[in-house]
């Protein structure tokens, strides 16, 4: 999984530089992590810390919500998102459009891992299953885990998909767009 850190030094990313549009990079059907959990032990994010999680339960745990794709300010040492987003993601399935080379394009997508999650001040989303976890709170029931479908997370609310965002390809000012929803 990865992210927009906080790009208050630097609002823009280098993708700036990158003509063109991007598709997705391959036919991915985001129910299709879900569909079959055999491989992985039942509810397995009860029983291993994050720091015992293999690639698969680590993946599995991403909810797609795409709210750490948003761009960020840090005001007086507090992180205060916008609801402008990364011109990577795309807005109708929440999924990056280009996985598999984000590091490479993105100067300030990081990589979600055990430091990502507890740096301070905090960048990602206070509904983000890594950090609800490593808080030691439960998953929410719209999780893809707890319901057994990806959908879940866009039927209840808690992703982009329903949401006034705008592409940071069309702004410069991020600081008129800071939000304060209440999942953030
Ligand atoms: S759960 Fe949501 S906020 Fe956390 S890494 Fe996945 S998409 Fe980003
Ligand atoms: S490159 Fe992809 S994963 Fe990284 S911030 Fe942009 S949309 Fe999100």
């Amino acid at each position: 999984m990865s992210a927009k850190a906080d790009s208050a030094d630097s609002p823009l990313p280098d993708a700036v530089s990158f003509a063109g549009e991007y598709e997705l990079e391959e036919a991915y059907d985001p129910e299709s992590r879900f569909a079959d959990m055999s491989d992985v032990e039942p509810e397995f994010w009860l029983k291993k810390p994050l720091e015992q999680m293999n690639k698969r339960e680590w993946e599995l745990l991403c909810d797609g919500c795409g709210k750490c794709c948003l761009n960020k300010l840090e005001i007086k040492g507090k992180i205060c998102f916008t609801n402008t987003y990364c011109r990577f993601l795309d807005k109708e399935s929440c999924l990056c459009k280009i996985y598999a080379h984000r590091f490479q394009k993105v100067n300030d997508c990081r990589d979600i891992d055990i430091s990502a999650i507890r740096e301070k001040p905090r960048w990602l989303p206070k509904t983000c299953a890594y950090v609800l976890l490593d808080e030691g709170k439960p998953l929410p029931a719209w999780h893809p885990l707890i319901s057994g479908r990806a959908a879940s997370v866009h039927e209840s609310g808690a992703s982009l998909r329903k949401r006034t965002i705008v592409n940071e390809s069309e702004v410069t000012d991020y600081e008129n767009y800071i939000v304060e929803w209440e999942d953030l």
